[in-house]
């Protein structure tokens, strides 16, 4: 029988990421929509932090078992900003488009443009589960300031791969699982399952 899992999020694009890796070791994975589950609040400076209240939320909500997520871009001369604010780096309403403007910005005083994605991915079995399972993944590259591609979201149309000469935008889905601190994460996560 399968295990029953929620998905701390109402992305659909996530959700067919994670459940074509999840299924196959036994796991039905669910969005917390689906049970009624409101968005958690993420008020912390760690993407750690904020994993695990989503999925803490999540689980409280439901009794089952819960996985969340955490990403975001990270530039190293702007000491790891966007960071945790990365969907509202600009602020509000959310705004790829914006965000992208204020990174390449505040970018401009510095030699330095690179950045890395990263992702953090948690698993509670219960809300008060003393030891969740941690998975994470870690993308390098640098920011440029004209955007090239039309693939991935967010900041990926900036996010250049210099060892491949092709921003994140260039890559097709599957390259950019193969690669991208996401997939990274989620291979860890099987492998602590399995
Ligand atoms: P979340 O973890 O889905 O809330 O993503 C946080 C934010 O980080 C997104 O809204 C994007 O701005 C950025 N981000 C995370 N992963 C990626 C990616 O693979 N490509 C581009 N932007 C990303």
């Amino acid at each position: 029988m399968a295990n029953v899992l929620v998905l701390a999020s109402n992305n659909a694009g996530k959700l067919r990421e994670f459940d074509q890796l999840l299924r196959p070791l036994g796991f039905e994975l669910h969005p917390q929509g689906e049970f009624g589950v409101s968005e958690a609040e993420e008020p912390h400076c760690t993407f750690l932090e904020n994993a695990l209240a989503k999925a803490r939320h999540a689980s409280a909500a439901t009794g089952l078992p819960a996985l969340a997520d955490d990403s975001g871009v990270c530039a190293n001369a702007l000491g790891g900003a966007p960071g945790v604010l990365s969907a509202r780096y600009a602020g509000e309403p959310k705004s790829d488009a914006r965000n992208n403007r204020k990174l390449v910005d505040d970018l401009l005083p510095h030699a330095d443009k690179s950045a890395y994605y990263y992702c953090v991915l948690v698993m509670v079995r219960h809300a008060g589960d003393p030891q969740p399972i941690i998975a994470e993944g870690r993308w390098d590259g640098e920011i440029v300031a004209t955007p090239r591609g039309n693939g991935g979201f967010g900041y990926d149309p900036h996010f250049l791969l210099p060892a491949l000469g092709r921003t994140a935008a260039e890559l097709d889905a599957a390259q950019k699982n193969q690669l991208s601190h996401r997939g990274q994460a989620l291979r860890m996560l099987v492998e602590k399952l399995r």
